[in-house]
This record gives structure tokens, C-alpha cells and sequence, in this order.
């Protein structure tokens, strides 16, 4: 049996949201961002008082017993992100979110909470869905599976570029030393760490434009 799921996985900044999006519109099919699910945890649980100092299963508890989370369709058909009834914002993007969203998307009540939620949005019909896990655990049967990859250096200079992700005074340095971090953290946890499944067809984007890097996908969707 396959999903009728289009799974993108990649490291951070890999140019995988833009992709997803743009191929999700070619195919004229929705779109999931997993990373924002995962940002809007870090947000509800550094709102109840976690920082890395007390990130753990049972501090996040409450928090998921709480929280509701949800991707519901706008007019336009696009799936958009709420937040206990609210449209998510800017305060998912900010460097405090980016710098503990590694350490909670590494607990496992964490992950178990929201594969049941991603799991259940594919009975929508088809869709393309992007993350870290996608290919390998949430949807192992997805029919289509891409690992989107960059250099370290073009990763950095694209997320720098990025008016999604900027904070004050960051430069190529550490932009690209919060990246390598945040891929160490993904694809060193124990559960459903960071990896490119095994039948997943491996793209580097390396000096491609968006446009071609979704053209080579959406062609192999189409043979
Ligand atoms: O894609 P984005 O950079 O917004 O993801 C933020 C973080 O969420 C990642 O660094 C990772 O820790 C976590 N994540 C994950 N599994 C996914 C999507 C995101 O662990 N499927």
C-alpha cells in the first residue's frame, strides 16, 4: 500500500519550505510545513516557562495536554497553521524558537503527539509534506520521497538572504554555526532522527534556482 503523499525531507535551510510550496502549487495540492508544528510547541512551552534548562517530556507535558493545533483550509484552499484558534506568526521565525525547537522535536512525547496529527492530515487526499521525518517515519509508504540537500555554506548564505529568519546582527557565521547545530541536535536524537529514507531520491540544490530544483521534482511525480 502507498500514501498519496509527496514526503521532503532535508537538513535545516536546505531550500525544502520554497520547494514543497512551489511544487505543491504546480501540482495544484496542499501543502505541510511539519517544521511549524514543531515551532509552535517551542513557542507554547517557552510561553509556559521551558527553556533549555528544564526541556523535558514532563515539562512539555502540560503543554500538549493543552494546546491545540491545527492546519484547517483557507478560501484560497491552502492549509494554514493555528494556534489554539489563532493563525501562527512572525514568533515561530524568531532566534529564540530556532534555538530550542531542536531540543523539544527530540522528545519522544513530543514527536508521538504530533505523528498522530501529521498522520491524520493525509486523509485529506494527496498532498506534499515537509520535515525531517516525513519519508522515514511518518509516512514510510508515501508514493514520492525527496531528500533535499545544499552545501553548509550555501544553506547559511540562503537563510542570511531570507527575511523569514533574520535576526539582528547575525552574520554568515553564525547563521551557518545555529544551522549545524540544529542538524546535529535532528539527526543525533533516538527517535526518528534526521536521515534520507532509503528509497528517497537524493537532490542537492547547490546553484540551483528554485524553479529547477521544482521542475526536477515535479518531473519525477509526472513520469
Ligand atoms: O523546518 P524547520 O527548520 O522549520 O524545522 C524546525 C525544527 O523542527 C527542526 O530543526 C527539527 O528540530 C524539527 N522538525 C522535526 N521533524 C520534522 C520537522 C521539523 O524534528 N518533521
Amino acid at each position: 500500500m502507498t500514501t498519496d503523499v509527496i514526503a521532503i525531507d532535508g537538513p535545516a535551510a536546505s531550500g525544502k519550505s520554497t520547494v514543497a510550496a512551489g511544487l505543491a502549487e504546480r501540482l495544484r495540492i496542499p501543502y505541510i510545513n511539519t517544521g511549524s508544528m514543531y515551532r509552535a510547541i517551542t513557542l507554547a512551552a517557552m510561553r509556559r516557562g521551558v527553556s533549555a534548562a528544564n526541556c523535558t517530556e514532563a515539562a512539555l507535558a502540560p503543554v500538549l495536554e493543552r494546546l491545540q493545533l491545527d492546519y484547517v483550509r483557507n478560501d484560497a484552499g491552502h492549509f494554514v497553521l493555528r494556534m489554539d484558534g489563532h493563525e501562527t506568526d512572525a514568533a515561530l521565525r524568531s532566534a529564540e524558537v530556532a534555538a530550542l525547537v531542536s531540543p523539544v522535536a527530540a522528545l519522544p512525547n513530543v514527536r508521538a503527539w504530533l505523528r498522530e496529527r501529521q498522520r491524520a492530515l493525509a486523509a485529506a487526499g494527496r498532498l506534499v509534506m515537509e520535515g525531517r521525518d516525513i519519508g522515514t517515519e511518518i509516512f514510510p509508504d508515501a508514493r514520492f520521497k525527496f531528500f533535499l540537500t545544499a552545501t553548509p555554506e550555501e544553506r547559511a548564505r540562503r537563510r542570511l538572504a531570507q527575511s523569514g529568519e533574520n535576526f539582528d546582527g547575525a552574520t554568515l557565521e553564525s547563521v551557518a554555526a545555529a544551522i549545524a547545530e540544529r542538524d546535529r541536535i535532528d539527526s543525533t536524537r533516538t527517535v526518528a532522527p534526521l536521515r534520507p529514507a532509503a528509497d528517497a531520491v537524493l537532490v542537492d540544490s547547490t546553484g540551483l534556482e528554485v524553479d529547477e530544483v521544482v521542475n526536477l521534482l515535479a518531473r519525477k511525480v509526472m513520469e
